[in-house]
């Protein structure tokens, strides 16, 4: 999956339609913009090879990436560069330095017009795609996980997937919350409080169990404890699995790797 290229505030979106901040003229978006703040690195965003490293019209000096992934073709440009550190035929690992945060080309202020294309750039961007569908982000896929203990449904579809979005503002709606982005300090809090509640009202639950459901509750905890050399990981990683799946389910589970277990024994 693909990194974010760089530091710094997200200042415009993705979209079909937008006033353009020098022209006037509503146009197409086909990239994000990343601010001023922060690092000013830019990073390749995937493992992949150097397509082009130059002055491309109004971008400024670009890079534009080539990654195939998983038999897919993917290209990434990065635009308004201050300075490029990378030429073409280079290969490239995901996160290495190609260049400096600038303002180069039309452009009003330093940053980073970052675009995807798939499977390959041209001019007039037909082949582009909104990257943040495709970026993921250790924070956003924190939030991922909780939105999951909290039995939304979703993929894991990058910093702004539409499934990821639509669980968010659901939360969001369900706590009467302001809708602060994805997400907010104030999602984010109350997200927190969510999962918290979530952990004790299982943890209320758990003496509830049967005892045939105990005892496989116990099987449970023994194989994930003998299944490898760090005993703490072992019971952080079942607990991690039991507030995440349904006790019904984990019942099920259970059962029927006991009965393959025992298949094995006989
Ligand atoms: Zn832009």
């Amino acid at each position: 999956m693909f990194i974010r290229p760089c530091e710094g505030r997200i200042t415009s979106r993705y979209s079909s339609l937008r006033k353009h901040p020098i022209t006037g003229e509503w146009k197409a978006h086909k990239g994000v913009d990343f601010g001023n703040d922060g690092s000013t690195i830019i990073k390749a965003s995937e493992i992949g090879t150097v397509k082009r490293a130059e002055v491309i019209g109004g971008y400024g000096n670009t890079v534009i990436i080539t990654h195939v992934l998983n038999g897919k073709n993917y290209e990434t440009l990065y635009a308004h560069l201050k300075s490029i550190s990378v030429k073409v035929g280079q290969t490239v690992i995901q996160g290495q330095h190609i260049g400096i945060k600038g303002t180069t080309g039309n452009s009003t202020g330093v940053h980073l017009h970052f675009e995807m294309h798939i499977p390959t750039y041209s001019e007039g961007q037909p082949n582009a795609v909104n990257p943040l569908h495709y970026i993921v982000d250790p924070a956003i896929e924190e939030i991922q996980k909780m939105l999951v203990m909290l039995d939304y449904r979703l993929n894991m579809d990058g910093i702004e997937g539409p499934s990821t979005e639509a669980a968010i503002k659901a939360f969001q709606e369900t706590k009467g919350l302001v809708a602060d982005g994805i997400v907010g300090d104030i999602t984010l809090e109350a997200l927190n409080n969510a999962v918290e509640l979530k952990k004790e009202e299982l943890r209320m639950a758990e003496p509830k169990l049967t005892p045939g459901q105990e005892t496989i509750r116990q099987e449970a905890m023994r194989l994930k404890i003998t299944n490898g050399n760090d005993p703490f990981k072992n019971v952080n990683q079942y607990y991690a699995w039991a507030v995440a799946v349904p006790i019904a389910q984990k019942v099920e589970e259970l059962e029927k790797r006991i009965l393959e277990l025992e298949k094995k024994l006989a």
